[in-house]
């Protein structure tokens, strides 16, 4: 069983790279296999391995969870900052992606509950919220993250970030995240951004994206 999100949040040093949870052929063809595997096998287990590296001769931060070293970046020593930000939001990003999409067949899965209600009203509709979010990937100048976050106001707002910046360092929670580095993509899309954003939209496990919300 794929350890909770939340569980994923209150992780503290050192930490371990979390089970992908399903076959890496899972979610094809929307992420192909080879992509799936490099994606996590290797980019993800980098960012933990990293993290790892960076505070290993800080033991005053090992009772720290990742959560709290996200929310709390500018409390740390500045020495270890920017592998907190960089390696410590990776890890984060991509724990909670994995969980973001859903294997199997391709579903009509769609957000209901709490979510659903927000989304109307924050976007109108679900399908300007996917249309917010193909935007804001599509939009992102280089490597970052397409984000549908929980402002500390209990809305829900789109944005694109850089790199591995978590919501978590503004205060904001994730709900609902869209890797879009080159290497998220680039086997199988190239330079078609927008096709892989499409593709991805489309398989969506909302409930995961939902229970955020309840956090
Ligand atoms: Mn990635």
């Amino acid at each position: 069983m794929p350890r909770s999100l939340f569980d994923l949040y209150a992780e503290t040093y050192p930490f371990t790279l979390p089970a992908l949870g399903y076959a890496p052929a899972a979610v094809e063809p929307a992420v192909d296999a080879a992509t799936m595997s490099l994606h996590h096998d290797k980019h993800h287990a980098a960012y933990v391995t990293n993290l790892n590296a960076a505070l290993k001769d800080h033991p005053d931060l090992h009772r720290i969870s990742l959560g709290e070293l996200l929310m709390g970046l500018r409390r740390w020593p500045a020495a270890v900052q920017t592998a907190i930000r960089n390696q410590g939001g990776g890890h984060a990003n991509h724990a909670l992606f994995w969980q973001l999409l859903a294997p199997g067949a391709p579903s009509a899965s769609a957000p209901s509950g709490q979510l659903a209600d927000w989304i109307v009203r924050d976007f109108g509709s679900v399908d300007a919220c996917k249309a917010a979010l193909k935007a804001a990937g599509v939009g992102q100048f280089g490597s970052g993250w397409a984000w549908l976050v929980k402002t500390a106001t209990n809305h829900l707002v789109v944005k694109g970030l850089p790199n591995q910046d978590s919501p978590l360092l503004e205060g904001e929670l994730p709900v609902l995240g869209l890797d879009v580095w080159e290497h998220a993509y680039y086997l199988k899309y190239q330079n078609r951004r927008a096709d892989y954003l499409d593709a991805l939209l489309g398989r969506i496990n909302w409930d995961t994206a939902g229970a955020q919300l309840r956090r």
